[in-house]
């Protein structure tokens, strides 16, 4: 096996890293949770106009037992002042202040219920309104989390064909061999086997030796870059090829 397949192999852990990368940092991943945060946002404005509607509604459950209170002792009194029992000009007096007295309490009360009434009918087109967002936001966010588990389905699928492929390459690789692919690509972040196009080294752009040259035509040999140190690699009869892009 020649120093080819560390070639090979040196690309295949390149589009690896491409893909995995693609995978933990996928602009899929930002949206479906911008979506998500979005639905969040919406549902907690409508837990809240819910508990405020809630509060309403126990305030006005308590003003109308107040009102039936008032409306009694309304009706009590105006009983008791013309039924003729008390004849005392000045207790008579005296009732029907208080009967007026409770008569604008009830009218006051009437009117903050009647009020109340009202900014309730607001607040429950507003949960309306609410309700209607978060439908969308939901409906929003279940798309945007079927693309993102499609796109990962995607990238984890060609990761897979990738892996697979360097599995079967890494077991025709010799042992020794495939230590010195992982020093040399430690050494240059992944980039330590540089191919040479027309007796130029592509990992650093520069002519290589007379003497390297021979060496190159031996498969075998393990000849290194005099210039950055990297393992050099050729492949035969493509020396009129543009070099690839580092
Ligand atoms: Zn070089």
């Amino acid at each position: 096996m020649s120093l080819k397949c560390l070639w090979e192999l040196q690309e295949l852990d390149l589009a690896i890293g491409v893909l995995v990368e693609k995978l933990e940092e996928n602009p899929f991943h930002l949206e479906a949770r911008e979506a998500a945060g979005n639905l969040e946002q919406i549902e907690q404005e409508l837990n809240r106009a819910e508990q405020a509607l809630r509060e309403q509604q126990k305030k006005l459950r308590r003003g109308e037992l107040d009102l039936e209170t008032i409306t009694a002792e309304h009706g009590e009194l105006h009983q008791r002042l013309y039924s003729g029992e008390t004849k005392n000009v000045k207790e008579l007096e005296q009732m029907e202040v208080k009967l007026r007295s409770v008569k604008q309490k009830q009218l006051t009360l009437e009117d903050n219920l009647l009020g109340l009434m009202e900014s309730m009918e607001k607040q429950e087109e507003l949960i309306g309104d609410l309700a209607g967002r978060k439908d969308v936001a939901a409906a929003e966010m279940q798309k945007r989390q079927q693309l993102l588990d499609e796109e990962l389905a995607r990238l984890g699928g060609q990761l897979k064909k990738l892996e697979e492929r360097r599995g079967l390459l890494v077991e025709q690789i010799e042992p020794k061999r495939l230590q010195l692919y992982r020093n040399i690509s430690e050494r240059y972040q992944g980039r330590g086997v540089a191919r040479v196009i027309n007796d130029i080294c592509q990992g650093c752009r520069v002519f290589i030796s007379s003497a390297q040259r021979g060496f190159l035509y031996d498969p075998q040999a393990v000849v290194y870059c005099e210039n950055c140190g990297r393992l050099l690699v050729r492949f035969a009869g493509e020396e009129s090829l543009p070099g690839p892009v580092e």
